[in-house]
């Protein structure tokens, strides 16, 4: 990305400290390097404590700035605690919140297991609220503006077949988004959430399209998926200062695709036996691959 991606002044977010969650890699990624080169410094953390180092170290050689990357599973409390009192002391109060990790994987609801269920709702629902919990905490006690933005998906207005789990916290995650703009709002914390449509990444092809193929929703009304800088732009808007008057808002950014035909997963219903099958066995496979690459 260049700066001529990007619809903003150099220097936009100057003085602004954000954290991304699952900033290592996808949509996080992009968020990161889009505030990074507006001024922001930012703070990277995912399971996998390499990928979140490597993702910082490229981003400070093509841009400058400052950005760290840390190994934090946001399911757990005391990691994060440890994580933002190392911030703090180390760089100085966050100013900003992506809560952009998140697992998923299709499956048919009735051959999901209970571990399954809790492995995309305790990323998602939890590990969001134990970040705005934590940060929040911080911010309301030393009295500071702060912006939260959460990664959500366009289900949380229509639900989605065969990715329930996450469509279930996904809305948990949205209802926080009204709920804490209020009841933060007259403390100066923003709350405003995306629901991206298509914008493939290596991540969701592995476990959102196991059967390998091109990921394009040719029912689009655009007939083509999203641009990294389109979601890159809009996340940066949410935020500027400039946009202080905003919160309690959850934002999609799909082509239209939403409108068109839910944009969700109810096309598998056509999935064979056997499809399902293959599916399970592409999933678990890239679940092994990663674990080993965990430090956390
Ligand atoms: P991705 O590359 O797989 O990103 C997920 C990130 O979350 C990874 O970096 C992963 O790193 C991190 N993560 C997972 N569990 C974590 C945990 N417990 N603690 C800390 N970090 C964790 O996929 P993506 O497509 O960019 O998705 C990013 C966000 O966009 C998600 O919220 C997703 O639901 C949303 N979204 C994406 C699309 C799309 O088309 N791409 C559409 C709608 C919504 P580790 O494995 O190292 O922890």
């Amino acid at each position: 990305m260049t700066l001529d991606d990007l619809m903003y002044r150099p220097g936009l977010l100057q003085g602004q400290r954000i954290l991304v969650t699952g900033g290592g890699t996808g949509l996080g990624r992009v968020m990161a390097e889009a505030f990074l080169m507006l001024g922001a410094e930012v703070h990277l953390c995912g399971r996998r404590g390499c990928v979140v180092e490597q993702t910082a170290q490229e981003l400070m050689q093509q841009h400058g700035g400052l950005a760290v990357g840390h190994a934090c599973d946001v399911r757990q409390p005391d990691a994060i605690e440890h994580m933002l009192d190392g911030i703090w002391s180390r760089h100085g109060a966050l100013t900003g919140l992506v809560n952009n990790a998140a697992g998923n994987f299709v499956s048919r609801t009735e051959d999901l297991s209970m571990r399954g269920f809790d492995a995309i709702a305790n990323i998602v629902m939890r590990g969001s609220f134990n970040m705005v919990l934590d940060c929040g905490r911080r911010w309301l006690a030393e009295g500071r503006r702060a912006s939260v933005l959460s990664i959500l998906t366009t289900w949380v207005w229509n639900g989605s077949a065969f990715t329930v789990p996450s469509a279930m916290a996904k809305s948990g995650v949205h209802a926080m988004t009204q709920s804490l703009a209020v009841e933060w709002g007259n403390r100066g914390i923003r709350f405003n959430a995306i629901a991206p449509g298509l914008f493939p990444t290596e991540g969701m092809s592995a476990r959102l399209n196991p059967q390998g193929g091109e990921h394009v929703r040719k029912d689009n009304p655009m007939g083509r998926n999203g641009r990294m800088p389109e979601l890159a732009n809009l996340a940066v808007f949410l935020m500027s200062a400039q946009a202080e008057y905003l919160t309690g808002q959850t934002i999609a950014i799909d082509g239209g695709q939403y409108q068109a035909t839910g944009g969700n997963f109810a096309a598998l219903s056509s999935w064979t036996d056997q499809d399902w099958a293959h599916a399970r066995d592409a999933i678990e496979s890239r679940n092994a691959a990663d674990r080993q690459l965990r430090t956390t």
